[in-house]
This record gives structure tokens, sequence and C-alpha cells, in this order.
């Protein structure tokens, strides 16, 4: 499932990087995820509470956040993002109901969005992986509060 291959990739880089800094415990993983995408956030939860079992990990909580993608015209350069087409993506929504094709496949976006500055519907998505954003260590500065 899609949602365990990502678990197991932000575990994969996480441990490499804390072995790389000897560190022997983290506390939080903070990634962001495209806000189109078709992410499970339940399952990619519990993928990664599987997963990070018998590792540096282990005692460590998942924070998802989400990031809202970058459009640019291919026509004009313009860059634009989701709020300035949020109204066009209302009009899609309205037409699709609830499961509207942008939810499912993000890749389809540009179908449906045109450059606010000229019109063109050859629009490009920023690419939607799913970054880390943070790592909380224990003991280290930075966790006051
Ligand atoms: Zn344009």
């Amino acid at each position: 499932m899609h949602e365990w291959s990502v678990a197991e990739g932000i575990l994969r880089s996480v441990i490499e990087w804390a072995k790389e800094n000897n560190l022997d415990s983290v506390r939080k993983v903070k990634v962001a995820i495209p806000s189109f995408t078709f992410l499970e956030l339940d399952i990619l939860k519990e993928a990664y509470d599987t997963l990070k079992r018998g590792t540096v990990l282990e005692k460590s909580s998942l924070e998802v956040v989400y990031k809202d993608p970058l459009f640019k015209c291919r026509n004009c350069g313009n860059t634009f993002n989701l709020n300035q087409v949020l109204g066009e993506l209302n009009e899609v929504r309205e037409e699709f109901g609830e499961e509207y094709p942008l939810h499912l496949v993000p890749g389809l976006a540009p179908a449906f969005i045109k450059c606010p500055k000229c019109g063109s519907n050859d629009v490009e998505v920023s690419p939607q992986d799913i970054t880390i954003e943070e790592v909380e260590v224990n003991g280290t500065a930075g966790s006051s509060g």
C-alpha cells in the first residue's frame, strides 16, 4: 500500500539522519504532505507506528502538516498558489461532488486550472512529494514549552 512505503521512506531518512548525527532517540517527526494527495492519514500513522518499532524512532510521534501546491504557467511564467484558483477548484468540486477528480488524481490539476493572469491552461504543478520538515530530538535545545 502506498501509505506503507511512504512511512517506510520517512523512517528510513530520519534513521539515517539520526545515525549520522549520533542521536539515539527521536521524539517527533514532522512531515509536510501536499494538500491534495490521496494519502490516508490514519493508515500512514498506523504504518509509521508499526515500522518504527525497534528503531531510534520507537518513541517518536508523527506529525503531519499539509502544504499547498504551487502552480506555474508555462505560457506567461506566472506563479500562483491554490488560493488564487480556489474559485475554479470549487466549481469543479461542485460539479463532481466530494469525490472530485483532483482529490483522487492530483496530476489532473492543470486540466481544471487556468492561469489567473493570462487564462492559459498550460499550467504545471509543483512536485507533489512529501518532505520532512522538522525532527525533534530528546535533550536538545529548541524544545522549550
Ligand atoms: Zn499565464
